[in-house]
């Protein structure tokens, strides 16, 4: 089983956030009001770091040497440009590579994909796309001086978890990346400088966010090809594993697709996730566990220390209760209904 690490082991160290005055007696306190108030004092520049790099990748550069790439500098998207129109051309994710994967396992031998895959240029992602009948990425982009609110509400109505920011030369309009924001960036940098964390107190089962219900899970013997598809038919980024009981062993995530594509392993599609999960990298961080009594003040003390995708609810005998992503949590500091 991968270490788990959750929230309410972390309750005892310091209850606070940051320095905050005590819970107002009125329950009714709006989260909502508060963090989008707060969200709207900040730009996306805000949460930049001091100092750092952005790796773009351009379009005639091939899948194999931006797989390489990406994998050496430990990131798993970066931005396209198209050097010939000079304009940024979308985002490198690891929804690229599950098409990849998808088309190669659906339209021919392994042979066939290896032989592609080595002269096959990122431009041609787009083509692949096509031939499975997969949606076009969506074209997102944020302005750097745009509000943390209103950056916070692409990421929720569009179901990314980052988004590009794009800058433009005054005079020539000439398009400039500037760095890409990812969800988790945009809470950690909630979790280090919102103080009025008081309005966190509410536990999970309260609260309502995430998903309770129609989990999609898989057993150890589950063949990982079963657990592609199912992210891409379910639009979601990770499947909890479990055993008969339904106790939570372990979670394939898209992000381990990448090992698939990086190793050219199209031929291994068909083993049961378990033994893809042994061949794991022994740095995976594990798997994040909470309880429907953790609050997101202790869910943000989480994200503050460590790098969380989501969280896994379980009950007191560590079975699986339901998923809290990074996303819904996001959607719901601003208020993001799905029907709006
Ligand atoms: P994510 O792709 O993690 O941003 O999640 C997108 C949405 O799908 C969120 O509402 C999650 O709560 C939900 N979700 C995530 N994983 C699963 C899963 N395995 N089964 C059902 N829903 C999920």
């Amino acid at each position: 089983m991968a270490t788990t690490d959750t929230p309410s082991q972390h309750s005892s160290d310091g209850d606070s956030l940051n320095a905050s005055p005590p819970p107002p007696s009125d329950q009714a306190c709006d989260i909502q009001q508060v963090m989008c108030s707060f969200l709207k004092q900040h730009t996306a520049y805000d949460v930049l770091p001091v100092s750092y790099r952005v790796i773009v990748f351009d379009t005639h550069l091939l899948v194999k040497k931006a797989l390489g790439a990406l994998v050496q500098n430990g990131i798993v998207s970066a931005p396209l440009w198209d050097s010939t129109s000079q304009k940024f051309a979308g985002m490198l994710t690891v929804a690229d590579f599950i098409n990849l994967i998808q088309y190669y396992y659906t339209h021919s031998s392994v042979e066939e994909a290896l032989r592609d895959i080595e002269k096959c240029e990122l431009a041609h992602l787009r083509q692949v796309e096509k031939q499975i009948g997969a949606p076009a990425p969506q074209l997102l982009y944020m302005d750097p001086m745009a509000s943390l609110y209103d950056t916070c509400q692409l990421l929720a109505k569009s179901r990314a978890h980052r988004v590009p920011l794009l800058d433009k030369e005054s005079g020539t309009g000439m398009e400039m990346i500037v760095s890409v924001i990812t969800q988790y960036r945009i809470l950690k940098f909630i979790a280090v400088n919102f103080q009025e964390s008081h309005v966190l107190r509410q536990p999970l089962s309260e609260l309502k966010i995430g998903t309770y219900k129609n989990i999609a899970t898989a057993t150890m013997a589950t063949p990982v090809i079963q657990i592609i598809n199912t992210f891409v038919d379910q639009n979601i980024s990770a499947v909890p594993i479990v055993d008969d009981q339904g106790i939570v062993l372990n979670v394939y995530e898209t992000i381990d697709v990448m090992s698939i594509a990086k190793a050219g392993k199209y031929n291994q599609l068909d083993i049961p996730v378990g033994e893809a999960l042994a061949a794991r990298p022994k740095n995976y961080p594990g798997v994040h566990t909470c309880r429907l009594n953790d609050t997101l003040h202790s869910i943000f003390r989480t994200i503050r220390k460590q790098r969380v995708y989501r969280l896994i609810v379980v009950d007191e005998d560590n079975k699986l209760v339901g998923i809290v992503s990074l996303s819904n949590i996001l959607g719901h500091l601003v208020g993001y209904k799905k029907d709006e």
